[in-house]
């Protein structure tokens, strides 16, 4: 699975331009065991979704944060029905800019996978460290430690229903999807090593099957992300308990992210 993230980059007539140029340059049967997914700002969703419905290529989309509640008085917010109605097959939650910049803790985020499942929205459950973690040496526990936090209370069975059947696009997955992300490596260029990658999402995945069985914990798609690019793709993907990607910046340039998609498929 390659899923990009546009942060708060394109306007929606800029997202039909990018959209469009991916599916120019990938072709029919280029993506038949990758799945691609993209993670536009909420103004681009209904954008996207009119492009991609029905399209050959099947990719899918989702946004980029959810709220915890329903509806209500809640200025600015974005509920998980608002996105189930649009088609949404993925909404990533507690993204190491969300934690950073919006001061969402752990039962922030939690409520925020909640509300996703509610909504048969497969969450992209975003964990890492920061650079202070990573030099102590305690990225794993750390890593680990946001895992059961943010999955407070789930049952396995919440975690392996498929997408709800409005999800065009929905993938062949279970009910969650996790991005192992360390903060440092985010907009810095620098990738985190293949093994360095695979240690933090093998004990994810050992994690996983500790509390919830080893099935469910297979069922659960584990991504990288943090400077990933074209040319170091094969190298992250590599990784045993690596089941793919979730790009930044390099999913904002049409021919690197195809390439991204060929070399995952
Ligand atoms: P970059 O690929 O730009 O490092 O961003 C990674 C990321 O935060 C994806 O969610």
């Amino acid at each position: 699975m390659i899923a990009g993230n546009w942060k708060m980059h394109m306007t929606h007539l800029e997202a039909i331009g990018l959209v469009q140029k991916v599916v120019f340059s990938l072709k029919e049967n280029e993506l038949d065991t990758a799945e691609v997914v993209v993670l536009p700002p909420f103004t681009a969703l209904r954008s996207v979704q009119t492009l991609v419905t029905g399209d050959k290529l099947g990719i899918g989309y989702g946004a980029q944060d959810l709220a915890a509640a329903d509806s209500g008085a809640y200025t600015g917010e974005v509920s998980g029905g608002m996105l189930s109605a649009l088609g949404c097959s993925y909404v990533a939650v507690g993204h190491s800019e969300r934690r950073a910049l919006h001061g969402e803790d752990d039962a922030v985020v939690a409520a925020k996978v909640n509300a996703a499942l509610r909504h048969g929205i497969v969450p992209i459950l975003c964990v890492g460290e920061g650079l202070d973690v990573r030099r102590a040496g305690t990225h794993v526990a750390h890593c680990t430690g946001q895992l059961d936090a943010a999955l407070e209370g789930l049952t396995a069975e919440q975690l392996t229903a498929p997408g709800d059947g409005t999800g065009i696009g929905a993938g062949p997955g279970g009910g969650l999807v996790i991005a192992y992300e360390p903060v440092w490596a985010i907009g810095t260029g620098e990738v985190a090593t293949p093994e360095d990658a695979q240690e933090v999402c093998g004990a994810l995945r050992a994690r996983l099957a500790e509390r919830f069985g080893t099935e469910t914990a297979q069922s659960v798609r584990i991504l990288y992300g943090g400077s990933v690019k074209a040319a170091n793709t094969a190298g992250i993907l590599a990784g045993a308990d690596i089941d793919g990607a979730l790009v930044g910046g390099a999913s904002l340039d049409a021919d690197e992210f195809a390439q991204i998609c060929r070399i995952a498929a």
